[in-house]
């Protein structure tokens, strides 16, 4: 059963659109549950009705024309039960409804079952006998498990289908539009450049080739290069083989010849496909083929196919891994986009990002946050190789993009995007005002940074110091663990453009999602392993290098260096911390060069740090909380995941009350306390940190205008009102919605999310 269950799903995979994978899905399913009747119903744009959308055993001629209204059937009872239901005898249940166009008069045995993603019932599949009989627990089992296999199958065929079959009857031509998560505010509209992984067969996307013939030389290249390893490897091998293993290679030189898969991708490309794509194309239509044999021998083959096609596409990406021709405005599309993928694009040209994976706390989010490109994250349900070169809307702020915008839906969003233009400029004006608040407190906004580019945006844009310096970027371009004369050069360019104002260096933070391509780190459960401090202490070496430059960076300079420490969950660790960073400014010293002893903080975010904050706080010169991290950590939600983002919640009522108690904590220990992820650079959550009394709110440069703009139109007096009723209530949405609604009041509408005076519907 696990097999045909495979097959099936693969197959289903596989499908060229959506209207094939209907059609896969109704035979399939019939063949392996020896059926007279399988059909599928789905659930219309509205909601409201069922079409009937493909059977194997009823009448064809119905397909598609036929639907039943919510309420009406046994096939809506299943829908809204969002449960299978098994009857014996169809015809004499209440609900069952006459259909005379579908011809299902001869069938009694019905069994049909929810197809559910993402809690949402997207439709339903049927099987039907003519038998009275009620199909047996197993049946209802495979049923019920090949559809929660199929949902998302289904719901990635229907986008995919949508797309590339423009006469599909159920798929919307124009406006198609993919959820995923907000990732950087903003509209933008772009051509799409889908970006992959090196040599990762299944993510090639479809281009046109830009010249057949140059695609044509360079797969011949990248095909004697093949040759010439497999010979090497076979010689090699040679000497310990035996002789039908050596036959292996022999069928791998043949599989490589003209007349066999070399031959289909050469005409592949002579159709207009790229190489890459054409590779991907046949070798993994040959794949499937072999996969579905009986016989285990030709099957293992598959992994043989797959192997080959992986060695041609390294060569190919190697010869030609950079696409040259970029379209103005580009739209990044990748599975997971890296930073190096966006690197990989000239600044000049990438307009927007859209990843499948990943979420608006993943690290790429936070990169395209400061550089101020709309970007949507987590769009899991996106077909990947239709998109390539497709017009696309990202709508940042809403979590959504939109492929083939109608002219409507264009111009609508033009309209937006023109309120946006006209709400920046204004906030221009505010560059060097202070921010502060109608009734007169100060708020020190800051800067988080990483890129140098961000030093002139940030100081354009009226950043007053550096609250968190992210300095795992600079390590993430080498190749290698930069020296430390080379941090303390970067170090010192960005201490000297903010002189006099504080600069908060952070010191390394990789694990997690950061990794350094030069020092790898393989875990099962990366945001709760060796990350952060856990791996500088485990390293004195990087530690001492990197606490090193940044004092000697600070030589001669008025403006405060900070030092500050993350993922701290012990005050043995601070007190590690602390003993390298006074052993490095007396080396530092020892060498002659005169120094000011830098602020030490720590970072909270980790749960037990809160728990201990007063205790770090006696320690240390400041706290500053990454809410990022603290709200993943308590809530127990990956700040990737896109699977859960919509359960992470910084706005949560444990992370703060969490927060709360952080600034209580170190003003009882008369200490600054600051806060630098991401919610300090939400208007909402600017209100309620400036409310619980935190002296440093630091963010992108982006968003700081913004935040600014809300402080000056505000008082210290209304945010506190709004705390002590957001305090009260016990729900994330609530207090959404209660600041939402308490921002419009305010007269502050145009910070608020989504909030513009036009819409799109
Ligand atoms: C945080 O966790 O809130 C933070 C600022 O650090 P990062 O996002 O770099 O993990
Ligand atoms: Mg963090």
């Amino acid at each position: 059963m696990l097999e045909t269950l495979r097959y099936i799903v693969q197959d289903v995979n596989a499908a060229s659109n959506f209207r094939r994978a209907l059609d896969i899905i109704v035979s399939r399913v019939r063949e392996a549950m020896g059926t007279e009747v399988c059909s599928v119903y789905m659930v219309d744009q509205s909601g409201e009705r069922y079409l009937f959308v493909a059977t194997e055993g009823l009448n064809q001629s119905a397909v598609g024309q036929l639907s039943l209204e919510r309420g009406q059937g046994l096939v809506t009872l299943v829908g809204t039960r969002a449960e299978p239901v098994n009857l014996e005898d169809a015809t004499t249940h209440p609900k069952f409804h006459y259909l005379p166009e579908i011809g299902e008069e001869p069938f009694h045995a019905f069994l049909g079952v929810p197809i559910i993603h993402h809690r949402k019932v997207l439709g339903v599949l049927v099987v039907q006998q003519r038998a009275r009989r009620k199909f047996d627990e197993s049946e209802e089992a495979f049923l019920v498990t090949l559809s929660a296999q199929l949902a998302g199958v289904i719901a990635h065929a229907r986008a995919t289908g949508d797309l590339a079959d423009h006469t599909d009857p159920i798929g919307e031509r124009a406006d198609t539009c993919f959820t995923g998560v907000p990732g950087s505010p903003g509209i933008m509209f772009g051509t799409a450049v889908v970006v992959h992984p090196t040599a990762h067969l299944e993510s090639v996307p479809d281009r046109d080739a830009e010249d057949i013939m140059v695609e044509l030389m360079v797969f011949d290249r990248a095909i004697k290069s093949v040759r010439q390893d497999i010979q090497l490897i076979g010689e090699q091998l040679a000497l310990n083989l035996p002789r039908e293993e050596q036959a292996l290679f022999d069928a791998y030189f043949h599989m490589l010849d003209d007349d066999a898969l070399a031959g289909e991708i050469r005409d592949c490309i002579r159709d207009g496909q790229w190489a890459q794509g054409a590779v991907r194309q046949v070798i993994l239509s040959h794949v499937r083929q072999f996969e579905k044999m009986t016989d285990s021998y030709l099957r293992e083959r598959a992994a043989d196919v797959r192997e080959l096609g992986q060695r041609v596409l390294a060569y190919l990406q190697d010869i030609r891994q950079k696409k040259t021709n970029f379209p103005q405005n580009c739209i990044l599309v990748g599975e997971e986009v890296t930073a190096a993928m966006m690197a990989e694009i000239p600044a000049e040209n990438l307009a927007g990002i859209v990843s499948m994976r990943g979420s608006g706390s993943s690290h790429v989010a936070i990169l395209a946050r400061a550089l101020d490109i709309p970007t949507v994250m987590g769009v899991m349900d996106l077909p990947l190789f239709a998109l390539e070169g497709r017009q696309l809307i990202v709508d940042g702020s809403g979590g959504q993009i939109y492929a083939n915008p109608s002219r409507v839906l264009a111009a609508q969003f033009q309209e937006l995007l023109a309120e946006e233009q006209e709400f920046s400029a204004e906030l221009e004006e505010l560059r060097n005002l202070p921010s502060i608040t109608k009734d007169g407190r100060r708020i020190r906004l800051w800067v988080n940074i990483g890129l140098t580019g961000d030093i002139s945006r940030s100081l354009d844009l009226g950043a007053e110091g550096v609250g968190l310096f992210r300095t795992e970027v600079p390590f993430m371009t080498k190749d290698r663990f930069p020296t430390e004369e080379e941090q303390r050069v970067i170090y010192r360019e960005h201490m000297l453009a903010f002189n006099p104002r504080p600069v908060t260096m952070r010191t390394l933070d990789i694990g997690g999602d950061k990794a350094l391509s030069y020092f790898p780190i393989h875990e099962d459960n990366p945001f709760l392993g060796w990350r952060g401090i856990r791996v500088t202490l485990d390293h004195p070496e990087i530690f001492m290098a990197q606490v090193r430059a940044m004092i000697k960076a600070s030589t001669g300079l008025s403006g405060a260096l900070r030092i500050m420490l993350p993922m701290i969950s012990s005050l043995a660790e601070l007190e590690e911390a602390q003993a390298l960073i006074d052993r490095a400014l007396t080396e530092v010293r020892e060498e002659g060069i005169p120094v000011l002893r830098p602020e030490v903080g720590v970072m909270v975010e980790v749960p037990a740090a809160v728990y201990q904050a007063r205790l770090l706080a006696k320690r240390v010169d400041f706290l500053s909380v990454g809410s990022n991290d603290l709200t993943q950590y308590m809530l127990a939600v990956d700040r990737n995941n896109p699977r859960v983002a919509s359960l992470y919640q910084e706005l949560h009522p444990a992370v703060l009350h969490a927060l709360r108690e952080v600034a209580k904590a170190a003003h009882g220990e008369h200490k600054p306390v600051g806060i630098c992820g991401e919610l300090a650079g939400t208007p909402a959550g600017a209100v309620l940190c400036m409310a619980m009394g935190y002296d440093v709110l630091s963010m992108n440069a982006t968003n700081l205008p913004k935040v600014k703009w809300v402080i000056r139109n505000i008082t210290l007096l209304q945010s506190r009102r709004m705390l002590a009723q957001v305090l009260k209530m016990h729900q994330a949405d609530e207090i959404q919605a209660f600041m939402r609604e308490q921002l419009i009041k305010a007269g502050l509408a145009r910070a608020v999310p989504g909030q513009r005076t036009s819409s799109v519907n």
